[in-house]
């Protein structure tokens, strides 16, 4: 009688372990430090619960983790008197994949696992790195609850894996890798002893190799920075984000009052958010008196500081303080505003000290930054010092402060110029800058989409209100550069007369479709522009929550500004004239140019139709324009296509 079951791994799994074992050839080491990062993890786990004073079976276990080789049946077996895994668990744990839902997980992990086999931990799959050096393993678990039983699990990386009952085990997990020929050089202490030294140095338990403990335990972050070296940091860094690169920045400080707090924090150099993981889990665990109490911790941060990694450890905590009760603890709350504003504070200083460096960082992190504006009210103030823009005044992908935007202001400047564009070449050739460019005024580019958003929140800086150039009442200063004031009184324009009369009209042929038509102050070389007659939601924002809800009604009906000097609208006011229906075609092609310039959408069937039809005219129009001469003809032609 059998009682062994046969279970099928979960699709994404069968795809990883393909990927694992068929296309990861090099640094296959790292599976043992995976291995060992889970043993602690569950032992970090298991402490935490014997101090919550939960009853757990084998208490007198010893929180350490052994590693037996045998170098004539080519085995490498890691115990752990961890909290161990019960039936459901085993099939939880190690037969799905808890980020399957991402879609383009695994082609990810493909991608990374290609470019460095270390990143497979990041992905949080990291027990099936043990299929690079093992032909099968066995995993023998045996949970803390005492009512539980052991089980043990095993799997060839064939697509399956079986479950069978297991009595008489310790508690805790112990997996038995039975070595691939190819990797048998593994079943040596001493070359496992290297890589333990390698990877495994700070994890906070004793890691014995055939009896031996080959770790020195210790936190970090108690010790004084004083005596701490770089290699040190370096490698817990390494150790505790999973990671492979250096960090960009760390902060460690330590804070007697109002709150003992030790703090030891990282800034990575990616952002991992980008390769298509979806959220990142938060980066730093909270500890009480070194131990851990909650990994990954939701609450001991903003979760929009969630790209930081590291350790907060606060001895006034209540130790046994379980992970429910920490979401509305009153310390946990003021632990994060400390810590949060220590953070800020020093990205304040590596700002000042290292200007490059951390515009570097915010090329990468930024968007958190920006994330926290939107969503954090009580950092919004704290956070705005710290945003970084290109403006007219950049070169392209140079980044400039508000503060150094108020800087530069001229005298009478009372406000703060954005516009938004997709990039950096829309910005500077759209019909919004040009004013700004001919009084010699600095305006901010908002190139992400998130970022008028961030303004909309902001409201404004160090006083002066943040506006958006697309506003229907943007009030310029003057700063004595401007040429004229485009009245038309040159006799260049049309006269006051005509241009009340142009624009009755085009009102009369544009209907609902805009909410105004006026004559532009602002235009210098554009004929036309959309401006936002309401409020504070600018093109950028509106095409935004339109793409996210697509049946919202279109939203604010915007005002369309006309350049009476501009030779086109000069030659409009005549074609309506002589030829009202091809005019007429004209002002709605205008419209949907500068919808297009503002990057909204128009309609683009009913566009090119409209443009094929005002082509067809002026090809059928040229001719008769060179050869016939008819009077007004040739003049309005000409300027209208400069
Ligand atoms: P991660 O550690 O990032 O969650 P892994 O693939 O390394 O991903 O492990 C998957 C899960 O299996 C772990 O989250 C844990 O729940 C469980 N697990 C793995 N090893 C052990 C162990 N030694 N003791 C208890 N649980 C374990
Ligand atoms: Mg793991």
């Amino acid at each position: 009688m059998s009682t062994t079951e046969t279970h099928e791994f979960q699709a994404e799994v069968k795809q990883l372990l393909d990927i694992v074992i068929h296309s990861l050839y090099t640094e296959r080491e790292i599976f043992l430090r995976e291995l060992l990062s889970n043993a602690a993890d569950a032992l970090e786990k298991l402490r935490h619960l014997q101090v919550v004073e939960k009853e757990v079976f084998d208490a007198d276990a010893p929180l350490e983790i052994a590693v037996r080789v045998d170098d004539k049946a080519h085995t490498i077996t890691v115990t752990d008197a961890g909290i161990g895994m019960t039936r459901e668990e085993l099939i939880e744990n190690l037969g799905t994949i808890a980020h399957s839902g991402s879609r383009s997980f695994l082609a990810e992990l493909a991608e990374a696992a290609k470019k460095d086999v270390n990143l497979i931990g990041q992905f949080g799959v990291g027990f099936y790195a043990a299929f690079m050096v093992a032909k099968r393993v066995r995993v023998q678990s045996r949970s803390w609850r005492p009512d539980a039983d052991g089980w043990e699990w095993s799997s060839d990386a064939a697509g399956s894996y079986t479950l069978s009952p297991c009595p008489g085990l310790h508690r805790g997990t112990k997996i038995i890798l039975e070595l691939k020929e190819e990797a048998k050089e593994y079943a040596d202490a001493g070359r496992l002893r290297e890589i333990v030294k390698k990877y495994s140095s700070f994890v906070p338990f004793p890691i014995k190799i055939d009896g031996e403990t080959v770790n020195t335990v210790q936190a970090l972050w108690t010790r004084s920075p004083q005596e701490i070296k770089d290699d040190e940091y370096n490698e817990f860094y390494k150790f505790i984000a999973n990671a492979v690169d250096e960090p960009r920045y760390r902060l460690h400080f330590a804070a007697d009052a109002p709150l003992a707090i030790k703090a030891l924090l990282f800034v990575p150099r990616d952002n991992f958010e980008r390769y298509g993981l979806g959220r990142l889990d938060p980066g730093v665990s909270l500890y009480c008196q070194r131990i851990l109490i909650d990994q990954h911790s939701k609450t001991i941060l903003p979760e929009w500081l969630r790209f930081v990694k590291g350790v907060i450890d606060s001895e006034d905590l209540p130790l046994n303080i379980s992970r429910q009760a920490l979401q509305d603890n009153a310390l946990v709350a003021k632990i994060n505003k400390i810590v949060t504003r220590r953070f800020l504070k020093f990205l304040t200083e590596q700002a000042k000290k290292d200007a490059e460096a951390y515009n570097d960082f915010f090329k990468t992190f930024g968007v958190f930054l920006k994330e926290g504006v939107v969503t954090d009210f009580t950092h919004r103030e704290e956070l705005a010092p710290l945003l970084r823009f290109e403006s007219s005044r950049t070169k392209p992908g140079e980044l400039t402060s508000l503060a150094e935007y108020c800087e530069r202001m001229p005298d009478g400047q009372k406000e703060i110029y954005y516009i938004s564009a997709p990039n950096r070449e829309a910005a500077e050739s759209g019909p919004y800058v040009e004013t700004f460019k001919e009084r010699d005024l600095e305006i901010i580019y908002t190139l992400d989409p998130i970022d008028d958003f961030v303004f909309s929140h902001l409201g404004e800086f160090q006083g002066k209100k943040l506006v958006s150039a697309d506003r229907a009442d943007l009030e310029l200063p003057d700063t004595g550069k401007k040429k004229d004031d485009h009245t038309g009184a040159e006799g260049e324009g049309l006269s006051a007369a005509e241009a009340s009369a142009l624009i009755g009209w085009i009102k009369t042929v544009l209907g609902d479709r805009v909410k105004e038509v006026k004559e532009s102050k602002r235009l210098v070389g554009s004929p036309a522009i959309v401006v936002n007659p309401d409020g504070f939601i600018t093109s950028s924002m509106e095409r935004i929550m339109r793409a996210a809800h697509t049946d919202t009604p279109p939203t604010s009906k915007k005002n369309l500004e006309i350049n009476c000097r501009h030779p086109l609208i000069r030659g409009l006011a005549q074609a309506k004239e002589e030829d009202e229906p091809f005019a007429r075609r004209i002002v709605e092609q205008i419209l949907d140019n500068a919808m297009i310039q503002a990057g909204l959408a128009v309609d683009p069937r009913a566009m090119a139709q409209r443009n094929y039809a005002i082509l067809e005219e002026a090809v059928r129009r040229r001719p008769a324009a060179e050869h016939a001469e008819p009077p007004g003809a040739k003049t309005k032609m000409e300027t209208a296509a400069n």
